[in-house]
């Protein structure tokens, strides 16, 4: 750890004491109902804040981000503040629209009349965050949960505690304290956050928290958007350009050293392609982070010991093509590539959340989508191939939360495509207009005139009435 950028940050403050959690949440919705959070022209106000606290306290942010996963300035960048700063501009652009009601047909048994979906906010909303980028995975919601108008409670991760204290500093210097208020604390307090009345909760992370989430949320018949994880494959066939696909499978998956929801927890190649492939990817991580990724400024390290020591226990099966290094004091773990790995070995069964990639053999792709769907759903899905045939059987015989060709992880920066995933990788989705949507609520109106009802809508229902209303329903 570079004890010089340590020193620059404040210490991370305590926990908010738990008893001023149910105020916290009242507070808010008493703002809520004056209703100062509808007006589109205080949204962008609240979202311009937002930004600007990016653009003026994007050192900080970088800084803690590199105490917490020794993320590089440019990763930080790329992957958190600046990536979370365009979604800002994207929201901006289109949030007038977005804000409009729709009209839709009316139909017959309504006429005359005009019919309307109108978007309104759903009130105060929890927005629960993860560790892996935690600006990113705590800003973008509260862009689509201020965009649509609401009163929200952040929560970062403890587990990246340093951003999680430059946030729930900088937060309320920036944007309207009354509307959004940052908790911070883990288990005890999101414990007590989750026993309060919300009208969304949005919550990343694991499944297994993800199953409390939605048991709390029943209590209050809740909605919940639960983004979670799982073991997304990725396919290469012999027909893919074997360099561009081992070069993009090394980005993605080293990328936060493996700490990435949507990296390629493994990959399954046709023996056609195995041997060149495998070489090819350990050739993309020497020319990425050189002959020692532990030397190399740009290779992030596992965000503590207790995800080292689960990581560590997962290396002892298949073999070793590169990496396997292990220096717990500096939490570091080479990239690496396994191969041969037995299909019950440990690292097969969850989510790896690392920098260790396991190639498995198949016969062909139909063995791959097989083996892929013997599985839980996964929250994305990657196939290289270069015959448009294999892309799209891969595409209709899997189901993922989302799905790249030929590439990994890009599909997140698309703002039009949802990002969510399916099964156990969660429910819901959000980004772009998603994101507006999903804090959202589309209420159906119909607007009559103020007479001029049909007859056949009013008891005594004749012999007249009822044929009508047979033609006509
Ligand atoms: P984490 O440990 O940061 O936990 C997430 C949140 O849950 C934290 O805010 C934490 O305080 C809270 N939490 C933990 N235990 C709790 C409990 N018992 N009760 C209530 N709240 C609790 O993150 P994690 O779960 O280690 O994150 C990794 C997982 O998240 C991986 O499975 C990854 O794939 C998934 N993930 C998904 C996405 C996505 O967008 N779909 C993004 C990032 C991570």
């Amino acid at each position: 750890m570079n004890p010089q950028i340590e020193t620059l940050l404040p210490e991370p403050a305590p926990a908010t004491p738990v008893e001023d959690i149910p105020s916290t949440v009242q507070a808010l919705r008493a703002t809520f109902d004056t209703g100062k959070t509808r007006p589109a022209a205080f949204r962008r106000r609240q979202l311009e804040a937002l930004r600007r606290m990016l653009v003026e306290r994007e050192r900080e942010l970088a800084e803690a981000l590199y105490v917490d996963l020794r993320k590089c300035e440019t990763e930080a960048y790329a992957t958190e503040i600046g990536f979370t700063a365009n979604e800002i501009g994207y929201t901006l652009k289109h949030l007038d629209r977005w804000m409009q009601p729709r009209r839709v047909r009316t139909s017959l048994t309504a006429m005359p009349g005009r019919s309307e979906i109108h978007r309104e906010p759903l009130g105060v909303v929890l927005i629960i965050g993860a560790w892996n980028y935690p600006v990113h995975l705590t800003l973008a919601p509260l862009i689509g949960a201020l965009a649509a108008g609401n009163c929200v409670v952040l929560k970062p991760s403890e587990v990246a505690e340093r951003t999680s204290s430059a946030l729930a500093r900088w937060l309320p210097k920036y944007l309207d304290p009354t509307c959004v208020k940052v908790v911070e604390g883990g288990v005890r307090e999101t414990t007590v956050l989750l026993e309060q009345r919300f009208d969304h909760i949005f919550y990343t992370g694991n499944g297994k928290v993800g199953r409390i989430v939605m048991r709390a949320a029943a209590e209050h018949l809740t909605p919940v958007t639960l983004e979670l994880g799982g073991k997304s494959p990725c396919i290469v066939d012999e027909s893919a350009d074997l360099d561009a696909a081992a070069r993009r499978i090394a980005w993605a998956k080293f990328l936060n050293a493996g700490q990435t929801c949507v990296a390629p927890d493994y990959v399954l190649v046709t023996d056609a392609a195995h041997d060149a492939l495998v070489h090819r990817v350990s050739a993309a991580i020497r020319s990425m982070y050189g002959d020692d990724p532990q030397q190399s400024p740009d290779y992030p390290r596992i965000v503590n010991e207790r995800h080292l020591d689960r990581l560590a226990g997962l290396l002892g099966e298949g073999t070793l093509v590169c990496g396997g290094e292990v220096d717990r004091g500096d939490r570091y773990i080479a990239p690496t590539v396994l191969k041969d790995v037995p299909r019950d070995a440990a690292i097969m069964q969850d989510e790896i959340f690392g920098p260790i990639l396991p190639v498995l053999r198949v016969a062909d792709t139909d063995a791959a989508t097989r083996f892929v769907n013997d599985r839980p759903k996964p929250l994305a899905l990657y196939v290289f191939s270069t015959d448009a045939r294999t892309q799209d059987r891969v595409l209709a015989q899997t189901s993922s939360g989302g799905a790249a060709v030929n590439h990994c992880i890009l599909q997140l920066g698309v703002e039009d495509l949802p990002f969510g995933g399916v099964g156990e990788s969660g429910m819901g989705a959000y980004h772009g207009e998603r994101s507006f949507l999903t804090f959202t609520h589309q209420k159906a109106v119909l607007r009559k005139p103020k007479s001029m009802d049909p007859p056949m809508l009013f008891p005594p229902f004749t012999a007249l009435k009822k044929r009508l209303i047979k033609t006509l329903l």
